[in-house]
C-alpha cells in the first residue's frame, strides 16, 4: 500500500494513519497442497469472477471518507486502521483494478498495481473473517452506499478457493457438507432430540410428515445447545391449529457454505430445505432464530434455485408478528420491560427490524430500547462464523463490551433476541465477563406465554 493509498482511506487522521496503519497478523491457516502461486491465481481468480457491475461500481465509488470506519464495532473497540471496513477489501480492490478495472491493461502494464502475494492473502484472513461478521453496519452507515459487508462475502469466496479459510470455520462448513450439520446435528440426532423434547414438554411434534402447509426449520445451534426450540415452535404451530412439520430431510438452516464462502456448499445446504419443502407441498418455510439462515434463503434462496421459490419464507419473529396481528395467537399479558438486540441478519441486513417489536408489543412488555437499536445497533461481534473462530475471542469480546454498556444503561427486566448465534455468544461474553444478564429467545418468550385454551 502506498502512502498516498493511506492518505486517501484516513483523511480524518492521516499523521496517524500514517505511522499506525500497518499490515494484518501473518498468523493464518491454509488448506489444501496449493503452490503459493497456485493460491494467488486461484483467489485473483475467484476474486475477478465475482466482479459483476455492482461490484465494479462499488469498488470505483469510494470517496475515501473513513465514516465506514466509526460504524464498525472492530475498529470502534480497537482505534487499529486495519479493522477499518474498506480496507479490508483491499486485496480484492487490487484485483479488480489489475485484472477487471476499466484501466487494468494501463495498471498492468505498468505495474502500477502489484500483484498480491501469497503472504499478504494470508494475512488478510484475519481482516476478511475474524474481524468482520458482515453485519452491514458499515454498509448502512458509507454515504456512497458501498455494501462493504456483501463485498467481504464474494471476497471469501476467493479465500475458500484458494485454501486461506480460519480453520475452524471451514471444519464446520466441511461437516456440514458431509452430514448435513456443522454441530454434528445429524438428521439421526435431530430426530431423537425431537421425540426427547416432545416427552420433556408434552407437546405433540409432527415430523416426516408427506404433506403440511408449513415446514419449519432450526438450527443447529438450537438442536444442540437450546433444544426447548424444538418444543417451542411446536407449540405455537399447534396453537395456531396449523398443519405443519419438521423434516428431517430438510430441518438445518444454518448455512456454513455461505459464510466459510463456498458457493457450491451454500447452494447444497439451501436446496435441501427448498426440495423438502417442494416435495411436500409447503406454502410456508419458517426459518428459525438464525440471522444467517434468513439471508441465506430468504434473500438468497431464489437464485440458488434459479427461479422464485415456489413457496414463502418467513423468520419465526415475522411469523410470530403476523400471527399476533390476525389474532392467531392469544398471549399473556407480561409485566415486565425489555429491550431488544436485533440479529443483524435479520433487521439491518434483513428488513424484518419491525417485527420482534410487534411481537414484544402483543405480549404486553415494556420495551426499552438501547441507544442505537434497530437497524442501528450494533452487532454482538459473533456473527459471520467469526464465533468459530478461537484466535478471534479476543476482539469478539473486545466488540462485545458496547453491547454491555448500552444493555446496562437501559436497566431492563429482561433482554430478549431472536439469534440462536447472537444468543450463544451473550451466553458464552455473559460468562467470559461475569456479567449478571441472561439473554433470552423471542419465541421461548412466546411459547411460554400462550394461553392454552384460547376458547
Ligand atoms: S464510508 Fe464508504 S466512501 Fe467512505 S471510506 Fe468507507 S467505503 Fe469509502
Ligand atoms: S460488515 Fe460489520 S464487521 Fe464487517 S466491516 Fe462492516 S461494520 Fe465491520
Amino acid at each position: 500500500m502506498s502512502t498516498a493509498d493511506i492518505n486517501e482511506k484516513h483523511p480524518l487522521d492521516l499523521d496517524q494513519a500514517r505511522v499506525s496503519i500497518k499490515k494484518p497478523e501473518t498468523r493464518s491457516d491454509i488448506q489444501g497442497d496449493l503452490t503459493d502461486q497456485e493460491r494467488v491465481d486461484t483467489a485473483m481468480r475467484n476474486f475477478v469472477k465475482d466482479f459483476g457491475a455492482v461490484a465494479a461500481t462499488y469498488m470505483e465509488a469510494c470517496v475515501h471518507c473513513g465514516h465506514c470506519a466509526e460504524a464498525c464495532h472492530f475498529y470502534v473497540q480497537t482505534q487499529d486502521p486495519k479493522y477499518t471496513p474498506i480496507w479490508k477489501l483491499e486485496p480484492f480492490k487490487q484485483a479488480y483494478k489489475r485484472e477487471a478495472g476499466p484501466f487494468a491493461w494501463f495498471y498492468r502494464a505498468l505495474n502500477l498495481k502489484r500483484k498480491v502475494t501469497t503472504r499478504e492473502l494470508e494475512a488478510w484472513q484475519e481482516l476478511i473473517y475474524d474481524s468482520c461478521t458482515m453485519c452491514g453496519r458499515c454498509s448502512l452507515i458509507c454515504p456512497m452506499g458501498i455494501d462493504i459487508a456483501t463485498l467481504v462475502g464474494l471476497a471469501r469466496h476467493g479465500m475458500f478457493q484458494a485454501g486461506l479459510v480460519p480453520h475452524e470455520l471451514w471444519a464446520v462448513a466441511e461437516r456440514a457438507e458431509r452430514e448435513g450439520s456443522p454441530l454434528g446435528a445429524t438428521a439421526d440426532v435431530f430426530e431423537d432430540r425431537v421425540e426427547w423434547m416432545g416427552d420433556e414438554h408434552e407437546v405433540e411434534m409432527n415430523i416426516d410428515l408427506d404433506q403440511a402447509d408449513v415446514m419449519v426449520t432450526l438450527s443447529s445451534i438450537e438442536i444442540q445447545k437450546y433444544p426447548k426450540s424444538m418444543a417451542d415452535l411446536a407449540k405455537v404451530m399447534n396453537h395456531m391449529g396449523l398443519s405443519w412439520t419438521f423434516r428431517t430431510d430438510g430441518y438445518e438452516a444454518t448455512n456454513f457454505g455461505m459464510l466459510s464462502g463456498n458457493s457450491a456448499w451454500q447452494r447444497d445446504m439451501s436446496m435441501k430445505i427448498i426440495d423438502a419443502a417442494i416435495k411436500i407441498g409447503a406454502k410456508t418455510v419458517i426459518l428459525p432464530e438464525c440471522g444467517h439462515a434468513y439471508g441465506a434463503l430468504r434473500w438468497q434462496g431464489a437464485n440458488v434455485y434459479g427461479k422464485p421459490l415456489p413457496f414463502r419464507v418467513r423468520h419465526i419473529s415475522e411469523f410470530l408478528a403476523e400471527a399476533a396481528r390476525e389474532g392467531k395467537l392469544k398471549l399473556k399479558k407480561v409485566d415486565k420491560s425489555v429491550t431488544f438486540h436485533d440479529p443483524c441478519q435479520v433487521s439491518r441486513r434483513g428488513g424484518a427490524t419491525q417485527a420482534p417489536r410487534d411481537v414484544i408489543s402483543a405480549l404486553g412488555l415494556e420495551m426499552r430500547e438501547t441507544q442505537d437499536h434497530g437497524d442501528y445497533n450494533w452487532c454482538c461481534g459473533g456473527g459471520g462464523g467469526v464465533i468459530t473462530i478461537h484466535r478471534a475471542d479476543p476482539i469478539r469480546y473486545k466488540a462485545f463490551e458496547i453491547k454491555m454498556r448500552q444493555i446496562d444503561e437501559i436497566e431492563a427486566d429482561l433482554m430478549v433476541t431472536s439469534c440462536a448465534n447472537c444468543r450463544q455468544n451473550f451466553d458464552d461474553s455473559q460468562q467470559h465477563f461475569q456479567w449478571d444478564r441472561k439473554m433470552e429467545s423471542l419465541l421461548e418468550l412466546v411459547a411460554d406465554n400462550l394461553i392454552e385454551d384460547p376458547a
